[in-house]
């Protein structure tokens, strides 16, 4: 039985899970870890700590001197350093590993996606003006403010680091949660193009589900490649694997 179970959070999954491991009989103790790259952190019941580590090293050490026994990433499928850090510094120190990896979303009959790699792809390959919805969060947003031919209409959750052009339109809200109020911000703004994280999970898809029924292109930008690591794709696959650390829980 693990002694002390770090928990890699920043997702609504983390949060699921964190509820569950609040429940571990005593004795087993939880930590759960945010980047703080969000000011409106949720309470998750159990101990928390924010902010890096300091790379794999800084993790590792963590790990060894916290005496962690499991460590549990549940960090977004677009935190691949966080996530190549867990599995270089779980490597190196023998601590298990566990990664919580929501499906992506996957295109259906009719829809009209393109793949790209890299964010910057996508925004080189954008017709001339075209009137874009960027869901991609703060970090990557100024990867297209180089093309000053487009209208895009941003939204995230905290202000972006970089300034916007003028004529944008920035939305500081998380994303709408009905399709019908993410079809009319897309029409409000004659958006042409919906750009997009594949992030898979219900909390982010009404805007899919909107571009599917305007048939609006979607350029999806694809996950990020990972090291291989023991990965489960839902909270009731993961619960599975701890339960054997339930026992004796309320
Ligand atoms: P990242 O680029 O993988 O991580 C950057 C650094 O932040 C890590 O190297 C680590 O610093 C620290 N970090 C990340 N997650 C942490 C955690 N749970 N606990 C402690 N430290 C953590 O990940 P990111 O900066 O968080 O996000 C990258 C992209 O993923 C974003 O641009 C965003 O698009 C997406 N994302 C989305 C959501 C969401 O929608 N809920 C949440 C997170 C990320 P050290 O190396 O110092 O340890």
């Amino acid at each position: 039985m693990p002694d002390h179970i770090l928990l890699l959070a920043g997702t609504f999954e983390a949060r699921q899970v964190a509820e569950r491991l609040a429940a571990m009989p005593p004795g087993v103790r939880v930590t759960a870890s945010f980047a703080g790259a969000v000011n409106d952190l949720p309470d998750l019941g159990v101990p928390t700590r924010v902010g890096g580590f300091g790379g794999p090293d800084g993790l590792g050490t963590y790990l060894k001197e916290e005496a962690v026994s499991l460590l549990i990433d549940a960090t977004h499928p677009f935190a691949a350093r966080m996530s190549r850090n867990a599995a270089a510094a779980a490597e190196a120190t023998g601590v298990r590993l566990l990664r919580l990896e929501r499906s992506p979303w996957r295109p259906e009959a009719g829809d009209d996606w393109r793949h790209f790699p890299t964010l910057d792809a996508a925004a080189c390959a954008l017709p001339p003006a075209a009137r874009v919805f960027l869901s991609i969060g703060r970090k990557d947003v100024g990867q297209f403010t180089q093309r000053s031919d487009l209208f895009a209409l941003a939204r995230m959750i905290e202000p972006p680091g970089v300034v916007l052009p003028d004529h944008w339109r920035l939305i500081l809200a998380r994303p709408a949660q009905a399709a019908a109020d993410e079809i009319e911000l897309l029409e409000t703004h004659r958006i042409s193009h919906l750009v997009t994280k594949n992030s898979g999970g219900a909390r982010s898809f009404a805007k899919i589900e909107a571009a599917r029924q305007l048939n609006l292109p979607v350029w999806m930008i694809d996950r990020p490649h990972l090291p291989p690591a023991d990965t489960v794709d839902s909270l009731s696959a993961l619960l599975h694997r701890l339960q054997p650390y339930f026992v004796g829980s309320a």
